[in-house]
């Protein structure tokens, strides 16, 4: 990639395609182009050795037309503001498109998390939620986990919103987080809502191109929440993980390994490359191996035009949002490997997200049944309509996934108009 690479300019380009296929109404396209608010922060955390250490972080929300802001909180050493607002642009569209009644926005702080204490993650936790402030909410905009931030991350921000309002409101607040632990508000099913939207949307379009999912050999890249849930998933389905990818390294056995041993021996402190029965192989080599399904699951930027043509997967689940570059991706459009794409593939977490705030404000708790069906219905629906624009409109997925989501945002501005 060069030094120039915007991600923010990829998801331009990517809803803008879109655009242009049905000359989407052009004051829609002018108030979409840029973010309404973006917000930079500096602010200092306390650390074990008592130094104070400066941290910067960003919330930018991208747009609210379809309902309150909603995305994740990402920390990780690679946040930059650049990246943070295109995921911000693809929160916007991947809500519209599975019919969440929310908007877009993202959130990062530049951090390794791995390097802190957990009594420094949790002060910087605090110091980012307070120093954000009003510009979160819960009926204005909505954190959730992603890299690097988890259930308990969500619970810390939770606590530390509630705090900053007056004694008799908190407990209607709690929905200003979502994927917080079951403890203190979360949802039942949503630890593993991005893993099982990626398996749905994979079974859909299976089950409508009468591909096989028994047998199927398939890897994954990044083995965080999304990336274990969905091959745990997806082995149940009959299909085989035969290789996977971290930050540490790649491995491989062409006769299956086994989701959950890995995960666990991962949990406790081992690489994934010291697993038992596999093969330690190179970064490339992964991206060669004889498989069927390919989910990246983990960053941005993963598949690009050094590794594209290695690819031998027929489809490609992402797990992960923006993994595959446009350059990437036009050698996949021609070499025919289907992507389905983030905006539609990823987007059980934020399903669940709106479940668990549907429940925060009814103080009810859905069973795991419940939430998977009614999880399963949207995907479903979602995949058929995005399926369904590919056909009319004669293009790819991920085009129709955005034309799909611009359409209801574009019927919404009509239907309200433009203030003032
Ligand atoms: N971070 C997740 C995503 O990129 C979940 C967002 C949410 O639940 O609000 O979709």
């Amino acid at each position: 990639m060069s030094k120039t690479f915007s991600l923010y300019k990829q998801a331009t380009n990517q809803w803008q395609k879109a655009a242009d296929f049905f000359e989407l109404d052009r004051d829609v396209r002018t108030i979409l182009s840029e973010p309404k608010n973006e917000v930079s922060i500096n602010f200092p955390v306390r650390m074990d050795n008592h130094e104070l250490r400066l941290f910067r972080g960003h919330r930018i929300q991208h747009n609210n037309i379809l309902g309150p802001f909603k995305g994740g909180i990402r920390f990780h050493p690679m946040v930059n503001h650049d990246e943070v607002k295109a995921l911000a642009v693809w929160m916007t569209f991947k809500c519209a498109l599975v019919g969440v009644p929310f908007g877009g926005a993202k959130g990062g702080v530049t951090v390794d998390p791995g390097e802190l204490s957990a009594g420094e993650l949790m002060r910087l936790t605090r110091r980012f939620t307070h120093a954000l402030g009003g510009n979160i909410g819960p009926e204005y905009d909505i954190p959730a986990p992603d890299a690097g931030t988890n259930a308990k991350t969500m619970a810390i921000m939770m606590d530390t919103f509630m705090n900053a309002q007056s004694a008799t409101n908190r407990n209607a607040q709690r929905h200003v987080v979502t994927g917080k632990t079951l403890t203190v508000g979360g949802s039942l099913g949503r630890d593993k809502a991005t893993g099982q939207g990626v398996v749905y949307v994979l079974k859909a379009w299976a089950k409508e191109h009468n591909f096989d999912l028994k047998g199927a050999k398939f890897a994954v890249q990044g083995y965080g929440n999304v990336g274990f849930h969905a091959a745990h998933i997806l082995e149940k389905e009959g299909a085989i993980l035969v290789a996977v990818q971290d930050h540490t390294g790649s491995i491989s056995n062409l006769k299956g390994i086994d989701a959950q041993a890995l995960k666990t021996f991962n949990l406790s402190g081992n690489p994934i490359t010291s697993f038992e029965k596999v093969e330690v192989i190179s970064n490339q080599d992964f991206f060669k191996l004889p498989i069927d399904i390919l989910i990246p699951a983990a960053l941005e930027g993963q598949i690009h035009k050094d590794n594209a043509h290695d690819i031998q997967a027929k489809v490609i689940a992402e797990g992960a949002n923006g993994p595959t570059t446009s350059e990437g991706e036009d050698i996949l459009n021609q070499k025919g490997v289907v992507i389905l794409p983030d905006l539609l593939a990823n987007a059980g977490g934020v399903t669940v997200s709106y479940f668990e705030w549907a429940q925060n404000k009814t103080s009810s708790q859905w069973s795991l049944e419940a939430v998977d069906k009614r999880l399963l219905e949207m995907m479903n629906q979602a995949y058929a309509h995005t399926s369904e624009v590919a056909k009319d409109m004669k293009t790819d997925l991920r085009t129709a996934s955005y034309i799909a989501a611009l359409k209801r945002i574009s019927y919404a501005y009509q239907e309200r108009g433009i203030f003032p």
